[in-house]
């Protein structure tokens, strides 16, 4: 098995992009925190798929945890992950250090508009302004490319989407579909922290969500009636404490005050399961 070249600085990272370019090849990129599983894995594939040169970084991005979260405790395996990127057949793993990343310190980060501030942004308040902050300055460094982002975090690709519009970045901003365990359960570097019992009881957020999708689909108009129906579903695991339940128009996030017909909308579900935070979304359409 190939193992792809390790860099961490971002001097070495510039002089493979450079090379790669001027040798006409197109850059894919795979921003991630490590701890690699499927889900990683097929945005790899998709860059691998569609672009000459694929660039996986690994950076736990202090920035991004809000106090109290597991930034000291998040899961990393560095050999693991990279086995697993020369598997996909990446061919460049950028893993910088902080000092890297952010030379001139963290005390400018780069805010998030409105996307950013309900759901996610509201349970945690920093996190998106220190997510923009780490892509905002991957994308610097990285330069013209495709990046390949999950739509398991489904607000963090709209709020990428929208800041690489809003800064005319050179990047495409490609959204994948969301990996899952057979039963249902999205892909997670942090479904390492449930317990039996708890990892028995996830698969009620997935669960949830398709009973979204069936109100949405059966052509239930009223949102608070869907959300309803997921947070009905929510409630039969008993450890799991509910962040929220939500029904969003998938481009605005805005919250609609009735389902139009034919509109894209998405759900989304987020929860405390003993020490994991679990987040998931699906897509549905009105008929
Ligand atoms: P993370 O390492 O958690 O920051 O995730 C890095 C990238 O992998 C993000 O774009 C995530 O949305 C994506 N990702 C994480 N889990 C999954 C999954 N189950 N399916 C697809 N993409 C995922």
């Amino acid at each position: 098995m190939r193992r792809p070249e390790v860099v961490g600085t971002v001097a070495d990272l510039l002089e493979r992009l450079d090379a790669a370019r001027a040798a006409g090849a197109s850059v894919g990129f795979v921003p991630t925190m490590g701890y690699l599983h499927q889900g990683h894995a097929s945005l790899i594939d998709a860059a691998v798929a569609a672009d000459d040169l694929t660039v996986v970084s690994i950076f736990v991005n202090p920035l991004q945890f809000v106090p109290g979260e597991d930034l000291a405790d998040y899961p990393r395996d560095l050999d693991a992950d990279l086995a697993r990127c020369g598997e996909h057949g990446a061919d460049l793993v950028f893993h910088p250090t902080a000092a890297e990343v952010y030379p001139e310190g963290t005390d400018e980060p780069v805010a998030v508009g409105a996307i950013g501030g309900s759901l996610e942004g509201a349970s945690r308040p920093t996190h998106f302004d220190g997510v923009a902050t780490v892509v905002a300055r991957l994308f610097r460094i990285v330069g013209r490319c495709r990046a390949y982002f999950g739509e398991k975090d489904f607000q963090q690709l709209a709020v990428v989407h929208r800041m690489v519009a809003d800064l005319e970045l050179p990047v495409e901003v490609m959204g994948c579909p969301i990996v899952r365990e057979s039963d249902g359960l999205a892909l997670s570097s942090r479904n390492i922290y449930l317990e039996p019992d708890e990892r028995r009881q996830a698969p009620v957020l997935y669960r949830a969500l398709l009973s979204g999708v069936a109100a949405v689909e059966g052509g239930g108009v009223d949102p608070v009636a869907v959300v309803g129906a997921m947070e009905a579903v929510l409630a039969d695991a008993p450890d799991l404490a509910v962040d929220y339940a939500a029904l969003v128009e998938s481009d605005t996030f805005a919250v609609p005050e009735r389902i139009a017909t034919g509109s894209e909308v998405r759900l989304l579900v987020a929860g405390r399961l003993g020490r994991a935070r679990l987040i998931d979304n699906v897509g549905a359409t009105a008929p």
